[in-house]
């Protein structure tokens, strides 16, 4: 039939598509190119709000770019700034509504490879995006193993996300078995 099992990728859309609402509010922990600011924005609606997070410039002005083309500049608000900063650079009225949060982990495609995602912050950032969600809200984490440093990343993150309590906290480890070359893979957290 031509079906196949969702790609890593089409999968996080899928788990997001279905936690979004019209007039949610949305957090993109790394920016880069805005693919993912932009389907945030897409599923947040006219009420809603996104807030984006890089520390290249040149991705937020490419991201920018993006957004305003689709017209929806207007529902999202870029900071340079890492995402480990997320508890002071947001508004605090915003913890505890945020119903999805995407981390797309590793380097910007086209940009410069020596600019990485790292363990240290990328756990800092994760646990205030989990502290920060709302009942029923999900992280979206898109790990990369293949460059140097991602692998011990991607393990240190699973590591963090194995210890969240079930009682109160879904995770699910999402990957192809079978591919070569280090494919991502996907991690989901609801809390
Ligand atoms: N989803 C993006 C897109 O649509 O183009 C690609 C993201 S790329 C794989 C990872 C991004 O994380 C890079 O643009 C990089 O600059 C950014 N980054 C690295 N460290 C960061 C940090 N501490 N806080 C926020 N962003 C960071």
């Amino acid at each position: 039939s031509g079906w196949r099992i969702p790609s890593v990728l089409w999968q996080a859309k899928l788990l997001l598509r279905e936690r979004l609402t019209v007039g949610g509010i949305a957090v993109d922990a790394t920016v880069g190119n805005g693919h993912d600011t932009l389907f945030l924005a897409e599923n947040v609606g006219e009420t809603g709000r996104v807030f984006g997070f890089d520390i290249q410039k040149e991705a937020l002005e490419s991201a920018e770019a993006r957004l305003h083309d689709a017209g929806l500049l207007s529902r999202v608000t870029l900071f340079h700034e890492g995402h480990e900063r997320l508890s002071e650079v947001l508004l605090p009225e915003v913890k505890g509504q945020i119903q999805a949060v995407t981390f797309n982990l590793g380097y910007l495609p086209g940009g410069d490879k020596q600019i990485v995602t790292r363990p240290d912050t990328t756990l800092l950032a994760l646990q205030s995006a989990y502290d920060w969600l709302a009942p029923g809200g999900l992280i979206a984490a898109v790990l990369y193993s293949g460059h140097p440093g991602g692998k011990q990343e991607a393990n240190e993150v699973l590591d963090w996300a194995k210890r969240l309590n079930q009682k109160h906290t879904q995770v699910l480890w999402y990957q192809f078995l079978n591919q070569q070359n280090d494919p991502p893979t996907l991690l989901a957290i609801s809390k």
